[in-house]
């Protein structure tokens, strides 16, 4: 993308470029996605971010787990994190071919287990419930998951596998999506937008993940995640190759493993606005992953970090216009989602910018005015 730094962005409609048609608040993945869709449409695209890529996206652990993430009582968001995870291959590809860069896709799929007897049985409340949606999850007694990852503790009592659960590096994605967006022809301008400006003709995506509420009002709240990184001594890749979700003890534990020998573990969510890490977050998380996978107690611990993840009151993300204006669109809320999410995200957006998808049925439960009951009535298409 073209760069223009804090000197110049007063100059965002003047000098030599051409008043935007789209302005994107946000250079995360949601943002840069719908930058690249935008401006490959052969739009005018200025993207504001003082720092592009520093936000939730930095910390996630980059799964794509529309089955693993099916929670009871989330059925329209399961729909859609099912819709984006299947236009995830296409999308991967596509960004491959757009930049070179190898966003570390892999689809080896997500091993759920448990631990112990209690584990299992509150693990397989939730695999019946997402068997009951019709969503691929097989059951696999211990002989079965050892065969599949022999480096998984004996003690683990049972598990399912999650076939078409996969996984991506949002630290490669992000990069990516910057790049695409830039051969596509967006401009980034590194300065934040501290509010709104009246309506211009342009559309303007409010794609700034917890830092949408300030800006819109909508209800999106920080909700904390601590991670850990760590990494195989020797730099090979690390002694397993599914993503590894399990109740241990009754803690919640995920295992990313990377190519390059990473592994991420996560994730505490914590309803707090701070990015500390605290020593009990990590002694836990610890303790789960070597209880799930002894060989991680020989591994480097090469990072802890906090992120806020833009929560919303029914985790759901928000999509579309803001009540009353037309010319705002929502692209934010995503929660723990925004990395699976980022196709339909991306898509959605762009169909409702250049009015081709503006009636797409897909929308209909994210709506801005989900939230105000007293403007569920406007016609925000017109
Ligand atoms: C611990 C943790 C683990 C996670 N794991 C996963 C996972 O495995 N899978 C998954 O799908 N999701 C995961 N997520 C969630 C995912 O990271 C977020 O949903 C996603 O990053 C949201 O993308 P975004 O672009 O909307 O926001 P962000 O990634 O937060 O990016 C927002 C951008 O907006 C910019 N910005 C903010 N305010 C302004 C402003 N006023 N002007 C200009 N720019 C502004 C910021 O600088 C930032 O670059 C995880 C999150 C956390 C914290």
């Amino acid at each position: 993308m073209l760069t223009r730094g804090p000197s110049s962005t007063g100059g965002v409609n003047k000098g030599p470029f051409l008043a935007p048609q789209v302005t994107v608040v946000g250079a995360g993945p949601i943002g840069l996605a719908i930058a690249w869709r935008c401006a490959a449409r052969g739009l005018r695209v200025v993207v504001h971010d003082p720092a592009p890529g520093s936000g939730a996206s930095h910390v996630a652990a980059g799964m794509l787990a529309p089955v693993a993430e099916a929670y009871f009582g989330e059925h329209e968001l399961t729909g859609l994190l099912t819709e984006s995870a299947r236009r995830w291959p296409g999308f991967a590809a596509e960004l491959t071919e757009a930049t070179g860069v190898d966003i570390g896709y892999r689809t080896e799929g997500t091993l759920m287990v448990g631990l112990t007897a209690d584990d299992l049985a509150e693990a397989r409340r939730l695999w019946s419930y997402q068997q009951g949606l019709g969503l691929p999850v097989s059951l696999l007694r211990p002989s079965q998951l050892r065969a599949r990852e022999p480096a998984l503790a004996p003690r683990v009592r049972g598990g399912a596998l999650a076939a078409t659960d996969h996984q991506v590096d949002p630290r490669r994605l992000v990069p990516a999506l910057r790049l695409a967006a830039a051969r596509a022809g967006a401009v980034l301008v590194t300065e934040p937008v501290r509010q709104l400006s009246e309506p211009s003709g342009g559309v303007t995506v409010v794609a700034a993940g917890c830092g949408a509420a300030a800006l819109t009002g909508l209800p999106v709240r920080p909700v904390k995640g601590q991670v850990l990184r760590l990494r195989t001594p020797d730099g090979g890749p690390p002694g397993f190759r599914h993503v590894i979700r399990g109740y241990a003890d009754g803690e919640h534990v995920y295992l990313v493993p990377r190519e390059c020998g990473e592994v991420v573990v996560g994730a505490t969510v914590e309803e707090r606005t701070d990015v500390a890490v605290s020593a009990g977050a990590v002694l836990r998380l610890l303790r789960a992953a070597v209880d799930l996978m002894p060989e991680l107690a020989e591994y480097d611990l090469v990072e802890t970090i906090a992120g806020l993840r833009p929560g919303t009151p029914d985790n759901a993300p928000i999509l579309g216009p803001l009540p009353g204006r037309p010319d705002v669109l929502a692209a934010t809320g995503h929660h723990r989602h925004g990395i699976v999410l980022t196709p339909v995200t991306a898509d959605l957006i762009t169909g409702l910018i250049t009015g081709e998808g503006t009636d797409d049925p897909l929308l209909t439960p994210f709506r801005a005015d989900r939230f105000h009951p007293d403007s569920k009535e406007e016609d925000l298409w017109s």
